[in-house]
């Protein structure tokens, strides 16, 4: 049985999918203008280790996460500029070249994580038709209005909008400091289309029935999940700060256009801090998984780092933290380096461990668990293995590739050589040696115990 911690209901609930053993996943992907920063990439670890949870537990995900290369503004109020806009400008490139741009730089540092490539990747550029059709469809049911800015969602005829936020709606509307765009009747009513700016031609902008001008951050989200999951399936997340705004307005504008609340399941990551406040772009105090690389960081010491923390804590980033992480991940890569293969998947730590992971995804006890058996005598150095690797298809820090490296005759014979020319004081033929070594993909370190051949 699988518990989550469901956030529509504050309560961990018993995982069962509509569809017997298929699951509808959506996770809100990244606005693609800048890099990721490690607290963003704490939210795709996060959903990577729910996903792979799954698996592990004999589901077929589908697994739905999208780029939002269009209308998310600067500020989440519906003023400001278009983030999108807003890099072209910083980079002298179009909007379209830094939405292809960022959306490489995610997919490398996804993949430097393990963090598994969904099953589908939709952009909201190319689902324009679809979120406008579903406007009408919110326009039908009497739930817009039209302003000088654009058509936006009538949060007062849902009787009960704001409830995954458990939002007190009078209570925004009374205490009136919330921004607000200009003709907005409420400030939880949000943009569904906004018009480009008169006498201003946008980059990204689209015809419509209503005039030109481009979609509201919310609603791809809504067309997107509804086009490629349906109008309700299992799980959906993000990261904290989507509970309050974003989806809550997935929420508003689905129960319009469907009758129905989108997701059953609706999960949030807590988020990364700095200096004990939020990491974000905006609060300019951010890394990204480049900065830890280039102090010599293992990408996968950051995937280490967040699988001692639950996912709905805090995480506090230090350096000394991820050098903890990176002398246990060291650590556990040179224990299993020396364990010798055939063994068989022990039985009691499996079951533990899906235990601790169906506990609503609770790694610092699975992390716990993995070194408590490494260090359990009762059980062989190679069913020990045979159990990591089988833990590592959830916690994803590539085990499997982890493998003494045999080191051929004649690399061997190449650094005896050299080091004999070195006791000969042949520093220059030496030298040519160690070329020759390094040409084949080896590499020399003249340590104290005397010279260490590595693969490079
Ligand atoms: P964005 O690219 O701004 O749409 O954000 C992408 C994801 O990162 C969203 O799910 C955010 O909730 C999440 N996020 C932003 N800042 C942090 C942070 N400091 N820690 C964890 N997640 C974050
Ligand atoms: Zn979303």
């Amino acid at each position: 049985m699988i518990k989550l911690y469901n956030t529509l209901t504050r309560k961990k609930e018993e995982f069962q999918p509509i569809n017997d053993k298929k699951v509808g996943l959506y996770c809100c992907g990244p606005t693609v203008y800048w890099f990721a920063h490690i607290g963003n990439l704490k939210s795709y670890i996060f959903e990577d280790i729910l996903r792979r949870s799954l698996e592990y537990n004999g589901f077929k995900v589908n697994h739905v996460m999208n780029y939002t290369d269009v209308g998310h503004l600067t500020s989440d109020a519906d003023t400001g500029q278009d983030k999108m806009e807003e890099g072209a400008a910083r980079e002298g490139k179009t909007a379209w070249e830094i939405a292809d741009f960022y959306i490489k730089a995610f997919e490398k540092d996804a993949q430097a994580l393990n963090i598994l490539k969904p099953s589908v990747i939709p952009r909201a550029t190319d689902h324009i038709e679809e979120q406008i059709e579903l406007i009408k469809k919110i326009e039908k049911e009497g739930f817009t209005y039209k302003t000088d800015d654009g058509i936006y969602f009538d949060t007062s005829k849902l009787k009960d909008y704001g409830k995954l936020a458990m939002l007190d709606e009078k209570g925004i509307r009374a205490g009136a400091r919330v921004e607000m765009a200009e003709g907005k009747k409420s400030p939880t009513d949000f943009a569904l289309w906004k018009f480009s700016p008169s006498g201003v031609k946008r980059q990204m902008e689209w015809l419509s029935p209503w005039g030109v001008g481009f979609p509201g951050w919310h609603i791809e989200c809504s067309a997107m999940s509804q086009k490629y999951l349906g109008e309700q399936f299992d799980i959906h997340c993000g990261g904290i700060d989507h509970i309050s705004v974003h989806h809550t307005n997935e929420i508003a504008q689905s129960e319009a256009a469907f009758g129905k609340i989108p997701a059953r399941f609706w999960l949030h990551n807590e988020f990364l801090l700095i200096d004990s406040g939020k990491m974000g772009k905006s609060e300019g105090n951010i890394f990204t998984l480049k900065t830890l690389v280039d102090k010599g960081f293992y990408p996968l010491t950051y995937r280490y780092l967040n699988l001692t923390a639950h996912y709905r804590s805090k995480l506090n980033f230090t350096w000394e933290s991820l050098e903890a992480a990176q002398r246990a991940l060291n650590n556990l890569y040179q224990t299993l380096i020396e364990f010798p293969d055939s063994g068989k998947i022990d039985e009691n730590y499996k079951k533990e461990f899906q235990e601790v992971i169906n506990d609503d995804l609770d790694t610092p006890k699975a992390m716990a668990l993995v070194w408590k058996m490494i260090k359990d005598k009762k059980i062989s150095d190679a069913d020990k293995k045979a159990t990591l690797l089988n833990f590592d298809k959830i916690l994803g820090l590539g085990l499997e590739k982890i493998k003494k490296t045999e080191i051929p005759e004649e690399i061997k014979k190449l650094a005896d050589e050299r080091q004999n020319l070195r006791k000969e004081k042949k520093w220059g033929q030496a030298d040519q040696i160690r070329k020759q070594i390094e040409g084949a993909g080896w590499q020399i370190e003249d340590t104290e115990q005397g010279p260490k051949i590595i693969k490079k």
